[in-house]
């Protein structure tokens, strides 16, 4: 694995919607691999490919259980609304307050290619829409409803336990 430089608000890639991936290849495995290296290096909770640089569709997240990665994410369903503070590898420095959904099917492909769906709730869900975001080119900035302090940034990730992930491999095979 390998640590990749991560791209900061103002280069091109982080505001154009990013392509579908055709085919879990090997370097597409070997980037997933890396996206993952590179989320915890930096001390994020996720991490989506145009932020290192590829327009791809594929997204990795840490709900506190390890990473869960996903490509071509399509959010099937979501309900409820929660504001709350969002940070972003991409954008040092800011913390923002960003209406979300609290709860949230996404179906997509595992780093083996295999389908899955994933039930997510509160933090792990915010984080979720926030990377699939950056797929279309969307940015927290996009959204914000306000400037908030890192340390109310802490308080929201420290709210929501991993329990409420519920993640189905092989759904539609
Ligand atoms: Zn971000």
């Amino acid at each position: 694995m390998a640590k990749l430089p991560i791209v900061k608000i103002g280069d091109p890639v982080l505001q154009v919607r990013a392509q579908e991936v055709p085919k879990i290849t090997k370097k597409i495995a070997k980037l997933i691999d890396d996206m993952i290296e590179t989320m915890y290096e930096a001390n994020g909770v996720g991490l989506a490919a145009p932020q290192v640089g590829v327009s791809q569709r594929i997204i990795v997240v840490d709900p506190g259980e390890g990473p869960v990665a996903l490509v071509n994410p399509v959010i099937q369903s979501a309900q409820g609304e929660d504001i709350d503070v969002e940070g972003c590898l991409s954008i040092p420095e800011r913390w923002v307050y960003v209406k979300r959904a609290t709860e949230i099917e996404v179906t997509g492909l595992n780093e083996k290619g295999k389908p899955v769906r994933i039930m997510a709730e509160g933090y792990f869900a915010r984080a979720l829409q926030h990377e699939i975001d950056h797929l279309d080119g969307i940015l927290m900035l996009d959204r914000s409803l306000g400037e908030a302090s890192v340390e109310e940034l802490e308080e929201a990730e420290e709210q929501e336990p991993s329990e409420s992930l519920e993640l189905q491999v092989g759904e539609g095979e």
